[in-house]
């Protein structure tokens, strides 16, 4: 009896350490607080700009702000209309565009965005930069990145140090975000997200792009745009990370009523 103490309290401890994602409803791991993530996204972030050019007063720079804004409003309204709002609680949202011309595109927790200027000729007008940047939006909105972090935890961790990783700020965190977003190598690239988040990031994507007053039946045309990108002789970052597949445009097309409901064009 002794031995199952442990395992119980386990259960417990997670029990509690779950939160659901909006309007899909999924239960999702949350043993990562924002207070002890959000600081480690935000200065990651930073210094990433600094090593980069960022593309500043170009029309181009200046879309990937304005889609990026109008998407976050809308969520932010919807949020607060059920009242949601504590959910992007701490969040500094900024969408930068850099000069790069790899086909990528990623989002840090806190709603930190970046575009590189490899996407803008798949993406073709802003309602192709409102697709890209929804999915992006969505990840950060559903804490896929903590989420993902949570379940590195648990893989690392087990059951022993759990009121550990439960506390403010344990070094497994900072480790576990420095494997994922660590400077060394390519940001976002090291902590793929799971296909069940990447078909939520879909699915939420394109129900933010519609709110924002973006039309969400043009996602079809730039994922099968994406799809010809990676035939080229150097497939696209997004999509190494981000699978574009049939199986993903086919989701899409079954998404899509649901985005309906939602659109308001303006
Ligand atoms: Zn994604």
């Amino acid at each position: 009896m002794r031995r199952c103490l442990p395992f119980l309290l386990l259960s417990v401890a997670l029990l509690f350490a779950c939160q659901t994602v909006p309007i899909t409803g999924r239960q999702q791991l949350s043993l990562v607080s924002s207070e002890s993530l959000l600081p480690m996204s935000f200065s990651t972030y930073r210094e990433f700009l600094a090593k980069h050019r960022v593309i500043e007063n170009t029309p181009q720079a200046q879309s990937v702000k304005t889609v990026g804004a109008r998407i976050r409003q809308a969520v932010q309204e919807y949020l607060s209309s059920q009242g949601l709002s504590e959910r992007l609680k701490g969040y500094q949202w900024e969408f930068n565009l850099i000069e790069d011309k790899s086909v990528n595109a990623w989002a840090m927790p806190g709603g930190k965005v970046v575009v590189y200027s490899g996407m803008l000729p798949v993406a073709q007008n802003d309602t192709g930069l409102a697709v890209v940047m929804g999915h992006e939006i969505a990840h950060a909105v559903a804490a896929h990145g903590e989420e993902r972090m949570s379940q590195g935890l648990i893989a690392q961790l087990g059951g022993v140090a759990l009121s550990t990783a439960l506390s403010q700020k344990p070094q497994e965190t900072v480790n576990l975000f420095m494997q994922a977003y660590g400077l060394g190598t390519q940001v976002g690239v090291l902590l793929p997200f799971s296909r069940v988040q990447e078909t939520e990031a879909d699915r939420l994507g394109l129900i933010f792009m519609a709110m924002a007053g973006y039309d969400p039946r043009a996602a079809a045309d730039f994922w099968q745009r994406m799809s010809a990108a990676k035939q080229g002789a150097a497939p696209p970052e997004f999509l190494s990370t981000h699978p574009a597949d049939e199986t993903r445009i086919r989701n899409i097309k079954e998404f899509l009523p649901e985005a309906m409901r939602y659109y308001r064009p303006r």
